[in-house]
């Protein structure tokens, strides 16, 4: 099929390039740099196949765009999708496809990686050892052997971040609606409010849906711990920026390690360096020792990356040649 690549880089140009080639796929591949939004939708002209990432705007009317200029699959690049609208997807008779599972791993593991970082300091130790300051005032962390760690979504990647921090000792509580009884192994499940308060450190695992949107607001904060670690890895909208800035005025959050940021599509993936960044909450964040912000890239390793490029592909040949599965996401139900 001839599919319009959106929002690429170079590393989706060279995975998805090799994916074609090595599995025989024989898609037509353009990329395009620019996100798809109102104003690039028309990019797409002619394409049967959409490919498209997390920060690109699937809203109504980008959708009928692509529909009105022939579209008829819409090949998502991730495994969220809260960023397409699929009540109108339906509508209009698009496919909306998405890669459901690639490496939990990576995930899981960068959540790991901002847990220890931000605990050790190791962003801070980074630039002052460079510097030449080899003073360790300020630097002293917490043996994690013993915490409690609360896990929000135990889903793929939220049991693989609670098997690693079991791995470290610590007890781990457990939050989500459908709780999994494979879970059980290592998390305890208990209500939210007993995870906030019981808590040392908070990782987020879950969704955005209406029902998770700011999940994390000032009623949340007010039950923690004080000197709480906040994680989140997975869409920014679960926390309620404001009110973990308030939260980490007061102290009563202790640490906050971010991935993803409620308004990220204005800032991630792009070399901003030389700008002037308006978003005054983000710039606040980034006021605080103790918060480290990583740009959405807990996804990125080569392994995750091969797959998700590989799962893309295979969703536009079953859809094409109507052999395989389409990872199909639909309004009222996931295949
Ligand atoms: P999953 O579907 O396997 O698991 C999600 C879990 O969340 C499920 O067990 C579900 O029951 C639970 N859940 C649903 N509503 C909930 C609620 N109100 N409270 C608590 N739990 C709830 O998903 P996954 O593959 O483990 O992904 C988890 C999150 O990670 C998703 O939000 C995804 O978008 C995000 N993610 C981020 C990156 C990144 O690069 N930062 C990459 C991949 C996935």
């Amino acid at each position: 099929m001839r599919i319009a690549v959106f929002s690429t880089k170079t590393y989706d140009q060279h995975f998805l390039s090799r994916a074609n080639d090595q599995h025989g796929h024989g898609h037509e591949l353009t990329f395009f740099e620019p996100r798809l939004v109102e104003e690039t939708a028309s990019l797409a002209a002619g394409y049967p196949a959409v490919c498209a990432f997390v920060n690109d705007r699937l809203n109504a009317s980008v959708l009928r765009t692509l529909r009105e200029h022939g579209t008829e699959l819409i090949a998502l690049r991730s495994a969220g999708f809260n960023h397409v609208d699929l009540g109108v997807a339906d509508e209009l008779g698009l496919t909306v496809a998405r890669v459901p599972a690639y490496s939990p791993h990576a995930v899981a593991e960068h959540a790991l990686a901002l847990v220890l970082s931000l605990n050790r300091k190791i962003h801070r130790a980074y630039n002052r050892v460079r510097d030449g300051n080899f003073s360790i005032e300020g630097l002293l962390g917490f043996d994690l052997h013993g915490k409690t760690v609360g896990v929000v979504g135990t889903g793929r990647i939220g049991v693989l971040f609670a098997e690693q921090l079991r791995g470290f000792g610590c007890t781990v509580l457990a939050f989500d609606p459908y709780p999994n009884a494979d879970a059980e192994r290592v998390v305890e499940y208990v209500p939210l409010r007993e995870l906030f308060a019981r808590s040392d450190v908070i990782s987020l695992h879950c969704p955005l849906t209406p029902e998770t949107h700011h999940l994390i607001d000032a009623e949340a904060v007010d039950q923690m711990k004080d000197g709480v670690m906040v994680i989140n890895t997975s869409r920014g909208a679960l926390v309620d920026t404001i009110a973990v800035i308030e939260g980490l005025k007061s102290g009563r959050i202790g640490y906050l390690g971010l991935d993803v940021y409620e308004e990220e599509e204005n800032l991630f993936f792009e070399d901003l360096s030389e700008q002037v960044i308006t978003d005054d909450a983000f710039t606040r964040l980034l006021t605080f020792p103790n918060v480290l912000i990583t740009g959405h890239q807990a996804f990125f390793t080569r392994e995750a990356i091969t797959n998700i490029a590989e799962t893309t592909l295979a969703n536009v040949t079953a859809y094409a040649t109507g052999e395989g599965t389409v990872h199909r996401v639909t309004s009222d139900k996931l295949a």
